[in-house]
């Protein structure tokens, strides 16, 4: 069945000049992109985005990193689009993402490891309306 799910292209990948390679990968895994766009994240928007983990160790860093230049936030859509975007992501950390993976292919740390992709669909519709209104989606 069709579901919807939430990615962004990290500040690393847009830096390094990895957009477009990713949104291939991604298109190439049976993604349609709904809705996206460039946005350079405000520290108020990162620390909203990433309040489930504000009490871990690295959330200043991970807020900084965040808001550190350009990003990409897309909308995306497959059939279990949510297991699928974080089987192709990778582990969070790029030494241990299985070879072929977005985030072994493009990642460089545990902290600049390339992308984002929502947990659960509940997340997902969370994180979609955190940047898209519904009228971007239709
Ligand atoms: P994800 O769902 O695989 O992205 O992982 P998490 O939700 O656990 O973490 C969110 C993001 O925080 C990760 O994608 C990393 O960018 C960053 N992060 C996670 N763990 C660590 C860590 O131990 N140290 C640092 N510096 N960043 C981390």
């Amino acid at each position: 069945m069709s579901e919807r799910t939430f990615t962004i292209i990290k500040p690393d990948s847009v830096e390094k000049g990895n957009t477009g390679k990713i949104i291939a990968h991604l298109e190439g895994e049976g993604f349609t992109i709904l809705a996206g766009r460039m946005t350079h994240l405000s520290r108020t928007q990162a620390q909203g985005f990433y309040a489930v983990h504000k009490e871990r160790p690295f959330y200043n860093d991970l807020v900084a990193y965040m808001t550190s230049g350009p990003v990409w936030v897309m909308a995306l859509e497959r059939d279990q689009a949510v297991p699928t975007l974080r089987k192709v992501m990778g582990a969070t950390n790029p030494a241990d993402a299985d070879e072929g993976t977005v985030r072994k292919l493009y990642g460089e740390s545990i902290e600049r490891n390339a992308i984002h992709g929502s947990d659960s669909p509940e997340n997902a519709a969370i994180e979609i309306g955190f940047f898209f209104p519904a009228s971007d989606l239709a």
